[in-house]
């Protein structure tokens, strides 16, 4: 989990790991209220952290900005999350009108249109699908729902093995093609599914830092739901401080290690939050894809750094997925940057590598 600093102060960002979900109407209420707020004072200070803040994707976002200019944060908000919006009726599996869910749907083994992003999107997850050995697989759908953790409702209970050989037949990103010009996506059986929780997000605050970019702001600091990235310095001129949480599921969140992230993104994964307990077992939501169970080892959250956040988001659930051992020892012989939080009974070790070191505060 990580941690925002916005000025000077070190605030939190929450990461609940929630996957892609659609607004409720609770949370559009909430948007009234911090809109009006924000209509009370729309445009800052020069040089003055901007904060737009709202929910999306099951989580909060959060955009921190410092300009010389003064920012109409009102208008900034819609178009924010317009951009949000779009992303959400390209990825969302909570959303039945979205294009993966049309994808998801569709028994056809053809070519399948698809928007740019989606297409790209898809690429990235295929390829970290291959580099981690299919530890990451974004066809992971039919068993995140065996498992209770996506978008079809099921009791959270443990499933038969016969259920999951079944889900598990439609499982493998071998299964999956994906081409970018015309951008496209191909399933070679009908009953494969994607499931981009683990790398949308990602991809979300890298199109809004990009959007911010291009719109002319070069000091922010975007995060949606503890994936983030960095650009110049904040308030004080120094760079964005963020904190990687300490691991526990209680809503008390405290941070373990604080990062200077530079120019960079961060993005971490963590077992110790999202899960079900059925006699007595503890489930996580991240599954095992060489096993089709949920994971099952003691290593507890990972961090990485990565120049962009939709990277950083599925190496981050990668690692995760091979466990402390394994995890670790991929993170060195790749040139990650990682920290890696370990249980050990009631203590906690921590692996940090190289790469890491640098943006250790
Ligand atoms: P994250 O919080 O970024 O690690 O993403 C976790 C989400 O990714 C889960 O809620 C699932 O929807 C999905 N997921 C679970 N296991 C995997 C996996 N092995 N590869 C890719 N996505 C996964
Ligand atoms: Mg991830």
């Amino acid at each position: 989990m990580l941690k925002t600093t916005i000025s000077c102060s070190t605030t939190l960002a929450v990461k609940p790991a929630l996957p892609v979900s659609i607004t409720h109407p609770v949370i559009t209420y909430f948007l009234l209220a911090v809109a009006a707020f924000l209509a009370a004072c729309d445009s800052s200070p020069k040089n003055q952290t901007v904060i737009v803040s709202g929910q999306t994707m099951g989580t909060q976002y959060r955009v921190a900005l410092v300009a010389e200019q003064a920012v109409d944060s009102v208008a900034l908000k819609i178009l924010l999350e317009d951009q949000l919006a779009e992303i959400n009726r390209q990825m969302s599996t909570y959303r039945d009108d979205s294009e993966i869910s049309a994808f998801n749907n569709s028994a056809s083994t053809d070519w399948f249109r698809v928007s740019p992003e989606l297409a790209l999107v898809s690429q990235r997850a295929l390829d970290i699908y291959h580099k981690t050995n299919g530890a990451f697989d974004a066809s992971i759908g039919p068993l995140v729902n065996l498992w209770s953790f996506g978008p079809a409702q099921r009791p959270l209970t443990t499933p038969s093995p016969t259920e999951l050989a079944a889900r598990s037949r439609d499982v493998g990103s071998d299964m999956l093609e994906v081409r970018l010009d015309p951008p496209g996506l191909k399933k070679l059986t009908p009953g494969l599914q994607l499931d981009l929780s683990a790398i949308a997000k990602g991809y979300a605050v890298d199109r809004l830092a990009t959007w911010l970019i291009e719109s002319g702001y070069n000091r922010l600091l975007v995060d949606i739901g503890g994936e983030l990235r960095a650009m110049g310095t904040n308030q004080d001129g120094r760079p964005w401080q963020v904190g990687i949480e300490k691991p526990e599921p209680s809503l008390q969140r405290s941070v373990q290690q604080v990062i200077a992230l530079g120019d960079k993104s961060i993005a971490t994964s963590g077992s110790y939050r999202n899960y079900f307990e059925d006699q007595d077992k503890r489930f996580s939501h991240i599954i095992n894809p060489a096993t089709g169970y949920p994971i099952n080892h003691n290593l507890v959250s990972v961090s990485v750094i990565a120049d962009d956040c939709m990277s950083a988001d599925a190496w981050a659930t990668a690692l995760m997925v091979m466990g402390p051992d394994m995890g670790f020892d991929y993170a060195l012989q790749s040139g990650l940057a990682v920290y890696m939080i370990v249980k050990r009974g009631e203590e906690i070790d921590i692996l940090s590598s190289p790469r890491m070191h640098g943006y250790l505060e």
